[in-house]
């Protein structure tokens, strides 16, 4: 599968916001965001004025690396948010939030969501007890996500583990770290994405 290869921090920098590309990395004074906070570039530092399209196109591009998606994945997501009744951008918030690699990130099994979907691939987590291994299967409501037994030592888990207690929990997710499980309780409502989005931009820029 495709990936972005490029150095991520490039990323965030081009956002003006921390997008939690890099574990560790992200709270600590190495941050990218916390010494530059200009976007990469010759022109980086130059005031640019933003057009309408340009203002919504950064924003599909936020929400797109928030969720580490490439281009093609991110337009099938909308087109299945356009299909679901409600709000199309609430529901294409949520279809992103209930990914497997999002949820094992979410709940500190792995240190950034880039791991948690390599992690998946490698079939070190479990649903309702089955080992899964396709980063975007979609959670239901009350499903139980696992680390398998094996891998509960294994380092890199064990530290995300250790980094995650700082991020606290989503309120949709029920941890229960001793027995290395969580639970997706509820969907998320949309005041508790906390991440600075405005979807409305990202259904403009798809509807134009
Ligand atoms: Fe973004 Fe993390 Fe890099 Fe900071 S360290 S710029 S939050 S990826």
């Amino acid at each position: 599968m495709a990936r972005n290869l490029g150095p991520v921090c490039r990323l965030c920098r081009r956002e003006g916001l921390k997008l939690f590309l890099k574990g560790e990395r992200c709270f600590s004074d190495k941050c990218a965001i916390e010494r530059r906070n200009y976007p990469p570039g010759a022109h980086g530092q130059s005031r640019t004025r933003f057009s309408e399209f340009a203002i919504r196109l950064r924003e599909k591009q936020k929400v797109k690396r928030i969720y580490g998606m490439l281009e093609k994945q991110f337009a099938h997501y909308f087109e299945e948010a356009e299909r679901l009744p409600g709000i199309t951008g609430e529901n294409l918030l949520v279809l992103l939030e209930r990914r497997l690699d999002n949820a094992v990130y979410k709940l500190g099994f792995a240190s950034s969501l880039a791991q948690a979907r390599q992690l998946v691939r490698h079939g070190h987590y479990q649903v309702n007890g089955k080992t899964v291994t396709i980063p975007s299967y979609q959670l239901e409501v009350g499903d139980v996500v696992s680390i398998t037994e094996k891998s509960r030592t294994k380092k890199v888990i064990v530290e995300a583990i250790e980094m995650a207690q700082r991020r606290g929990t989503p309120p949709w997710m029920a941890l229960e770290r001793e027995q290395f499980r969580g639970t997706f309780k509820a969907v998320p409502a949309r005041g508790d994405l906390t991440m600075p989005i405005s979807e409305k931009l990202i259904v403009e820029h798809y509807s134009r």
